[in-house]
């Protein structure tokens, strides 16, 4: 069975068209399928337009949240309730568009357990956007401690596995293309043209978009913390170099003020040491409280003799059920 999951914020203008798309998607796909609709604390008619539209087709599922949680928060409960061996995540706004989804089910078939979506193009509305969002990839592509593949929102589908996965971690500043790179599995990528929203304004704002972008550089970076080693380095070069300065001149004024400012660069230097030694504490914390697994496995592969013989020890033991010992 395949889930798509679509958070859903006021976007009553395109519902209708929305679903007309998914189902025309879907329709020759092969498997069973549903359509989970979250509905993120919608203040206009979307709810009740959704449930409208699930008195005419029996694979819509509406799950409606108690308030506005956000987009993470909407695609999180998404990600609990869909039911199927593959989900796909998608936007309301068709930016994204369905029409791609039978090739990430292709590829998933293929035997890859997670597939992004990335794009070749986009469309976007607002040009500032459009700009910043290429300069947001390469930054957080040369911070990030893995590689996270660029220009990829959450468009894309996720094995069974990978969602498990995914929804067992307990972080809570989530970006999730990034912990869809994080948890590994075989990744196929599929390209597409991002396109501009159908109808409706975007929902999201500038500030949250800046907190997504904070949180994707901070959940999977340490670099930043670490700038204070580097900018300390810098400062500890000019105490240096002004000591020197200081100690060759045979003028008093410049031998004062060379001799002031090599202290204050020292001085400074010092801080940022204790700084960054701060950090590097930090960010192990961090790592702490996230708890993310230290590996995640995929498959265990034993030959069948092993097997059987665990089986049997299992069974003596009676520590495990045999069934989920095969
Ligand atoms: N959305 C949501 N909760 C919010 C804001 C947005 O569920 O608080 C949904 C919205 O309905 C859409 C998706 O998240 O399906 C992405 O929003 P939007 O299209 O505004 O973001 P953009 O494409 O501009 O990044
Ligand atoms: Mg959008």
């Amino acid at each position: 069975m395949i889930s798509i999951v679509v958070p859903v914020y006021n976007e009553e203008e395109i519902i209708p068209q929305l679903h007309e798309a998914v189902a025309d998607a879907m329709k020759n796909i092969g498997e069973e399928w549903e359509v989970v609709y979250v509905n993120d604390g919608s203040q206009d008619s979307s709810l009740n337009m959704l449930r409208d539209q699930q008195t005419y087709d029996p694979h819509i599922v509406v799950v409606d949240l108690s308030r506005n949680f956000g987009h993470m928060g909407a695609l999180a409960a998404g990600l609990q309730t869909a039911i199927g061996d593959a989900i796909v995540l998608m936007d309301a706004d068709l930016q994204d568009p369905p029409s791609v989804i039978p090739e990430f089910v292709r590829a998933w078939r293929d035997g890859a357990q997670v597939v992004a979506g990335v794009r070749r193009s986009r469309q976007e509305g607002r040009k500032v956007l459009a700009v910043l969002f290429p300069i947001f990839y390469r930054v957080l592509g040369a911070l990030s401690d893995f590689p996270i593949p660029l220009d990829s929102g959450i468009f894309g589908l996720l094995d069974r596995k990978a969602v498990d996965s995914i929804n067992g971690l307990r972080e809570r500043n989530r970006y999730l293309p990034g912990l869809r790179a994080w948890v590994g599995y075989r990744t196929a990528i599929v390209y597409y043209d991002r396109q501009d929203r159908i109808g409706g304004e975007g929902k999201l704002t500038f500030l949250s978009r800046i907190k997504y972008a904070m949180d994707a550089i901070t959940s999977f970076s340490y670099k930043p913390l670490r700038l204070s080693f580097v900018l300390s380095g810098l400062a500890l070069a000019a105490a240096v170099i002004l000591s020197i300065v200081a100690a060759a001149t045979s003028t008093p004024t410049l031998t004062l003020t060379s001799g002031i400012s090599a202290t204050v660069c020292l001085v400074g230097s010092l801080i940022l040491l204790s700084l960054g030694l701060l950090g590097e504490y930090m960010g192990r914390v961090y790592d702490e409280i996230r708890s993310r697994p230290l590996s995640i496995i995929n498959e265990v592969h034993r030959s069948s003799h092993v097997r059987q013989r665990v089986l049997e020890t299992w069974q003596r033991d009676g520590r495990r059920s045999a069934s989920s010992a095969a």
